[in-house]
C-alpha cells in the first residue's frame, strides 16, 4: 500500500481555528495580538516572506506590521530601534529577517531581541530553553511545524527510533531536542556520518533536513517508517524536497509532500507563537 500523505493543509486549518479562538479570547481581555517583522535593507526574499506572513496573520485576526529599515543604518542605530520595539507593549512578537547588511553583526543583535518576543528562536536563550525542556520558550518554526504534523496525524513518538539528517541551528539540532522531549530515541546525522543509509534505515521517524534535492532515496527508509521532508530545493520551475518522494512512498507508511507539507505549517507556528507570547505577556 502506498504511503499515507501527511499533508500540511489540514494541520494548518486546525491551527487556524485554534489561533482564531485564542485571538478572540485575548481581544475580549483588551489585548490585540501583534507581530512586527523587521527587514534591514533591500531583500526580495524577505519582503515576499514578510508579505505572505502578514496576509496569514491578518486572516487570523493578528495585527502584523512590516518595518522596512534602511540598509545603510549602523548597528547601533538598529539596536536602538530593536530595543524600542522590545519595550513597546503593543507588540507581542518580533521577527528579525536575515541576512543583515554586513555592518550589522548577527551574533551581537541576536542577544538584543527580547526572548519573550522572539517568536522564531533567534535569541540563544530560546535555543537553550528547548534544551532545558522549558515550555515558555519559542522553538524555531520549521522543527515545530514537523512536531505539529506528527501530533496532528497521531504518529507515535515515545520509545520510537527517530533519525534527523542535518544539524543546523534552525532545523536539525532543535528538531532532535523536540523529538527527545517526546521520548523518542534520537540520532542526529550530518555530512560526516558513516553509512548514512544504514543509520536512516533504523528510523521509525526519519526527518530529512539537508538541503540536497531527493538525496534520501527509498534505500534509506525502513519499511513502515514515517518520513518528514523538510527540504525545499529548486528544481527547474518547481521545488522538491530532500526525499525522493515517489519511490519512497512504496516503502514508507507515511510521508510529507513537498510542496504542501512542512512548509505549509511553518507560518501558522509563528502565529501560534505570537498568541502564546501575547498570553505570557498578559497573564
Ligand atoms: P543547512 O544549514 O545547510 O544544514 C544542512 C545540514 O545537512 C548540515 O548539518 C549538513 O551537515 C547536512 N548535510 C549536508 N549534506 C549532507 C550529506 N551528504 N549527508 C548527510 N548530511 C548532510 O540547512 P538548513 O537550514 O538546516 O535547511 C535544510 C533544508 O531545509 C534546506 O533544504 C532548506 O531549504 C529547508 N528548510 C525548509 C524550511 C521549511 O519551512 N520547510 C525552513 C528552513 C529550511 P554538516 O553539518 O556536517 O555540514
Amino acid at each position: 500500500m502506498p504511503a499515507k500523505l501527511l499533508t500540511g493543509k489540514e494541520v494548518a486549518q486546525k491551527m487556524d481555528l485554534d489561533i482564531q479562538k485564542d485571538v478572540q479570547e485575548l481581544k475580549a481581555k483588551g489585548v490585540n495580538p501583534a507581530l512586527r517583522i523587521m527587514i534591514v535593507g533591500v531583500a526580495e526574499d524577505s519582503v515576499f516572506y514578510a508579505n505572505s506572513a502578514k496576509k496569514m496573520a491578518e486572516k487570523n485576526g493578528i495585527v502584523c506590521e512590516i518595518e522596512q529599515l534602511s540598509g545603510a543604518m549602523s548597528q547601533d542605530e538598529f539596536v536602538t530601534i530593536l530595543k524600542q520595539r522590545n519595550a513597546d507593549k503593543t507588540i507581542h512578537g518580533i521577527i528579525v529577517m536575515r541576512p543583515f547588511p554586513k555592518q550589522i553583526r548577527e551574533d551581537v543583535v541576536k542577544y538584543i531581541l527580547s526572548p519573550e518576543k522572539d517568536v522564531d528562536c533567534f535569541n540563544p536563550v530560546n535555543a537553550g530553553k528547548i534544551m532545558a525542556g522549558d515550555l515558555t520558550g519559542f522553538p524555531p518554526a520549521t522543527p515545530q511545524a514537523v512536531m505539529e504534523i506528527l501530533r496532528f496525524y497521531q504518529v507515535p513518538m515515545s520509545g520510537k527510533e527517530a533519525v534527523v539528517v542535518g544539524r543546523s541551528m534552525v532545523v536539525g539540532k532543535p528538531m532532535s531536542m523536540l523529538l527527545l522531549g517526546e521520548n523518542a530515541t534520537v540520532t542526529v546525522c550530518h555530512s560526516k556520518t558513516q553509512d548514512l543509509p544504514g543509520v536512516c534505515r533504523r528510523a521509525d521517524i526519519l526527518v530529512a533536513a539537508i538541503g540536497k534535492a531527493k538525496m534520501i532515496t527509498k534505500d534509506y527508509i525502513k519499511p513502515g517508517a514515517t518520513v518528514m521532508d523538510v527540504g525545499i530545493n529548486p528544481e527547474g520551475d518547481k521545488f522538491v524536497g530532500d526525499v525522493d518522494t515517489e519511490p519512497a512512498k512504496d516503502v514508507a507508511a507515511a510521508i510529507t509532500p513537498v510542496p504542501g507539507g512542512v512548509g505549509t505549517v511553518t507560518t501558522r507556528v509563528l502565529l501560534k507563537h505570537v498568541v502564546k507570547a501575547a498570553k505570557l505577556q498578559n497573564p
